[in-house]
């Protein structure tokens, strides 16, 4: 019965630490969000105690008529979210969601396709250190060299000549709209399946103001706490009945034991928030907003990677000021600015170094950023990296402190958890 202020004052004073920071920083990286109360209250519920092994209905143990009701509320909400027939929620994380379809649908050794990390896709689409590339054959697609955006008649001639029996579309750090049509065109003509990896755009699917793979994928992936808004985990969808047992079971008992039942209701409790009309004037601002953070970097002498942004993100190319990721990052945090250095397309430096950094909206959206707050959030990360451009250190500890200081003043105006 002791809090947990009482019971474990250094955990506690690391939570309270997380929160001050939250509160006063900008984030920008573009996989993260600031759940509401309501789905941090269903994550912190009894449901932890449960074990359900199973899917609703047809459990493993007994005592699972409340944990049933959460988890039909989140399949149902899914589904009804994305117009999809069937929906799984249980995968852990999105890699395990990925992890799943591979079981479900591959044989180790089998040849698949997906984007390069390098132009934007994600370690489980089969990068060399991950699971996804060392137990199968990947074959990587990539972007144009000219506009940095994917050239689908390569796309086309790779399919055809590497047969894949999987195409992966989707990716963590590329900015421009995906031709889902198109993929499933070329998946058919060569008789192979495709996964859309929606992770990080699945918030505007939502809102409606990103086209839905959903109609076209024989299975869609996502995350659930990016521009979803919802507590970390995955969440599989697809419409093919014949699938269904092969998903399912891939998930439970393939790759994952008891569900992690807390998180499903967390999960049912933001795909609810998710049907909300507010959602969609919330993901029409992620998209406007980044469109204006976008603009702003430009009009301070930065390149954007394919020169611009449909969705919640971007890629920074800092080349123009003769800066590197590792360090633009640094200066950043030191400044209250968070985001995530990143390679772009052909980088010439490695991954711990790279050009890049890439910087998303959905968080600062949720607090309440507008265009007016994103254009002087650009104007603030050109003032710091303008600074370290300058210096023979990587570090301006003058302006980065001033920065601090007028982040501070912002994010005041714009309070979380109050
Ligand atoms: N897929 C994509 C496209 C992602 O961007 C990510 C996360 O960065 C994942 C999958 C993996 O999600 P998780 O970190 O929950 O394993």
């Amino acid at each position: 019965t002791a809090s947990l202020e009482q019971a474990d004052p250094d955990i506690a004073a690391a939570i309270k630490g997380e929160l001050g920071r939250q509160r006063h920083e900008v984030e920008l990286i573009a996989s993260e969000n600031i759940v509401s109360r309501a789905v941090l209250e269903a994550q912190g519920s009894v449901m932890t105690n449960k074990y359900a092994e199973g899917y609703p209905g047809a459990r493993y143990y007994g005592g699972c008529e409340w944990v049933d009701v959460a988890e039909n509320l989140a399949i149902d909400r899914a589904k009804k979210l994305f117009g999809a027939k069937f929906a799984n929620v249980q995968p852990n994380s999105g890699s395990q969601m990925n992890q799943a379809v591979f079981l479900a649908l591959l044989q180790p050794g089998d040849t698949f396709m997906g984007l390069d990390l390098a132009a934007g896709g994600h370690l489980t689409h089969g990068s060399p250190v991950n699971m996804s590339g060392k137990w199968f054959k990947a074959a990587h697609y990539t972007v144009r060299r000219e506009d940095q955006i994917i050239d689908m008649d390569a796309v086309a001639k790779q399919a055809e000549e590497v047969k894949p029996k999987l195409i992966v579309a989707g990716g963590s750090a590329y900015s421009r709209a995906w031709d889902f049509k198109r993929f499933r065109e070329i998946a058919d003509s060569v008789g192979a399946y495709l996964l859309v990896d929606m992770a990080h755009f699945a918030g505007l699917v939502a809102g409606g103001v990103h086209a839905s793979p959903v109609p076209h994928a024989h299975i869609t992936t996502t995350t659930t706490h990016k521009s979803l808004r919802g507590p970390r985990g995955g969440l599989m969808l697809w419409n093919d009945e014949a699938l269904t047992k092969k998903f399912n079971s891939a998930i439970f008992p393939g790759l994952q034991g008891g569900p992690l039942m807390h998180v499903i209701a967390a999960k049912a409790v933001a795909f609810g928030e998710a049907l909300r009309p507010d959602f969609k004037v919330y993901a029409k601002n992620v998209v406007e907003n980044a469109k204006a953070l976008a603009e702003a970097m430009k009009s301070h002498g930065f390149d954007i990677v394919s020169g611009g942004t449909d969705n919640h993100l971007m890629l920074v190319d800092l080349r123009p000021k003769g800066l590197k990721g590792n360090a633009s990052e640094k200066a950043l945090v030191r400044a209250a600015i968070t985001c995530n250095k990143n390679g772009i397309p052909f980088d010439p430096e490695s991954p711990f170094v790279t050009s890049g950094i890439r910087l998303g909206t959905p968080a600062a959206t949720t607090r309440g950023f507008g265009v007016a707050e994103f254009q002087q959030v650009g104007g603030m990360i050109a003032e710091v990296l303008n600074a370290i451009a300058q210096s023979s250190d990587g570090k301006a500890p003058l302006v980065e402190a001033a920065i601090k200081e007028r982040v501070k003043a912002l994010t005041d105006r714009f309070p979380i958890y109050q």
